[in-house]
C-alpha cells in the first residue's frame, strides 16, 4: 500500500528543527507529492541557517524513505538568497527557475558558477566519463541529439547510459516509448529501464511532467543528484546527460555539481541560438567543464522525396562560431522528417534505420566526442 500525505507529516512531525521545533510547526515544508509509494518535498528556509538544515534535510529524507511503501523519497533544502543579492532573471527557457541556492552548494561557500574543483561531486563508481548535452534554449533538438549521440556511441561498441536530467521537459519517456516506473535493486538503489541497449533513466519515470515543471533550482539539483548517484547505473564507459535548456541558475549549479568530463553544446543555425550557444559555451567555461563541441541541429533542410538540401536557415553558422572560438565542430544534422518521426514515435533514427545517412551522421559525431574523451573511455 502506498503512503499519504497525512502518513509522512506524521513521521516529519516527529523531527525536530535545529531550534527544536517540530518540523511540521517550522513552517518551513513545501507541499508534500505523495503518489505511488514516491514522496517529493522540499524544506525551505533562510540561506543563513541552511548549513544547520542539511542534516535534518538528510533525516527527514532517511525517515521517510524508511516508511513501509515508500520507494522514492527526494527531499530539497530550498534557501532563498536574501533580498539584493538575488540571481539575475533566468532567460526565457528557463523561466521557472528562481535565485535560489541548492543543497549541494550549501557544503562549499562557492556560489554557483564560482569554479573550484572542490565544489565538483565525486565521481560516480563504475563510470567512465558522464558528458552533458546542452543548449542554449530549448526547441533546439537537444533531447533527439543526446539520445542518438548515446545510440552513435553505442554503436561504436561503448556501454552507454542516458540520463533525462531535463527536468522542464522530460522528453525521454516519449523519445523512448519507455513508461515503466524503475525496480529498486536490494541496496534500493533505481534500476535503470534498458532499450535500444542503453541503461536510461528519466525524472520523466518517477514523476508527472506537471510536478517537474513546477520545481525550483534546488529541488532540480536534488532529483538529477539522486537519479547520478541512488541509481544502480552498472559499469558504463559513458553517460549522456541531457541537461535542462538554458543557462540559468539551474543549469549552471547542474554543470558545477555533476562530475562532466565535458559537455556538447546543440545549436540550429539561426543566429539567435547561436547567441545562446555561446552563452553555453560561457557558462561551461565558468565552471571549468571542457566543450567537447558544437553539433549544428537542423543545419539544412533535406527534401524527403527528392533528397535536395535547402540551407533554409543560412547553413554553416555553428561550424563558423566554433572555428572563432576555437572549438571542436562536431557535425552537421539535417532537418529531416525521418529524424522527426522516428524521433517522437520512440524509435531513434541510430537504432530504427542504422543503414540509412542519419545514423552515419550520428556515429561520425559520436566518433568525434570518442577522440575528445581520449584516455578517459576505451578508443577505437
Ligand atoms: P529540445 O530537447 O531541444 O527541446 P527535441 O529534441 O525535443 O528538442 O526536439 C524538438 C522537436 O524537433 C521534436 O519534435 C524533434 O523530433 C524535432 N527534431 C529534432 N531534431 C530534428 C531534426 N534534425 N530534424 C527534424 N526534426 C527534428
Amino acid at each position: 500500500m502506498s503512503v499519504t500525505q497525512q502518513q509522512v507529516l506524521e513521521i516529519l512531525g516527529r523531527i525536530k528543527s535545529p531550534r527544536g521545533v517540530a518540523l511540521t510547526n517550522a513552517n518551513v515544508l513545501s507541499a508534500i507529492s505523495a503518489s505511488d509509494g514516491k514522496v517529493f518535498f522540499s524544506i525551505n528556509v533562510d540561506a543563513a541557517e541552511a548549513r544547520a538544515w542539511e542534516s535534518i534535510r538528510a533525516e527527514a529524507e532517511a525517515a521517510v524513505r524508511a516508511m513501509p511503501g515508500v520507494t522514492t523519497a527526494m527531499v530539497a533544502l530550498t534557501a532563498e538568497r536574501k533580498p539584493g543579492t538575488a540571481a539575475p532573471p533566468p532567460p526565457p527557457a528557463a523561466g521557472r527557475t528562481q535565485g535560489v541556492q541548492p543543497a549541494a552548494a550549501h557544503k562549499h561557500p562557492h556560489p554557483p558558477g564560482a569554479a573550484s574543483p572542490m565544489s565538483r561531486q565525486a565521481e560516480i563508481p563504475g563510470v567512465a566519463a558522464v558528458i552533458a548535452v546542452a543548449s542554449g534554449k530549448g526547441g533546439v533538438g537537444k533531447s533527439t541529439t543526446a539520445l542518438n549521440l548515446a545510440l552513435g556511441l553505442r554503436d561504436l561498441g561503448l556501454k552507454v547510459g542516458l540520463l533525462d536530467a531535463d527536468i522542464y521537459g522530460p522528453s525521454v519517456p516519449r523519445l523512448t516509448g519507455l513508461r515503466d516506473k524503475p525496480e529498486l535493486n536490494a541496496e534500493r538503489k533505481m534500476i535503470p529501464l534498458r532499450r535500444f541497449g542503453l541503461a536510461i533513466m528519466s525524472i520523466g519515470f518517477l514523476v508527472e511532467e506537471e510536478t517537474a515543471m513546477i520545481w525550483r533550482g534546488p529541488m532540480v539539483m536534488s532529483a538529477v543528484t539522486q537519479m547520478l548517484r541512488d541509481v544502480d547505473w552498472g559499469k558504463l564507459d559513458v553517460l549522456v546527460v541531457d541537461m535542462p535548456p538554458g543557462t540559468g541558475d539551474a543549469q549552471l549549479t547542474l554543470a558545477q555539481n555533476v562530475p562532466l568530463k565535458g559537455a556538447v553544446i546543440v545549436s540550429t543555425p539561426q543566429d539567435l541560438s547561436l547567441i545562446d550557444a555561446r552563452r553555453g559555451l560561457a557558462m561551461f567555461k565558468k565552471v571549468n567543464v571542457p566543450v567537447l563541441g558544437i553539433v549544428e541541429n537542423m543545419s539544412y533542410f533535406q527534401c524527403p522525396h527528392c533528397g535536395t538540401k535547402s540551407d533554409i536557415f543560412g547553413h554553416g553558422g555553428a561550424r563558423h562560431e566554433a572555428e572563432k572560438l576555437g572549438v571542436p565542430f562536431l557535425g552537421e544534422i539535417p532537418l529531416h522528417m525521418a529524424i522527426r518521426s522516428t524521433s517522437d514515435a520512440g524509435n531513434p533514427v541510430v537504432d530504427s534505420e542504422p543503414d540509412g545517412p542519419h545514423a552515419a551522421i550520428y556515429r561520425a559525431i559520436a566518433g568525434g566526442v570518442r577522440d575528445q574523451l581520449k584516455g578517459t573511455i576505451p578508443a577505437a
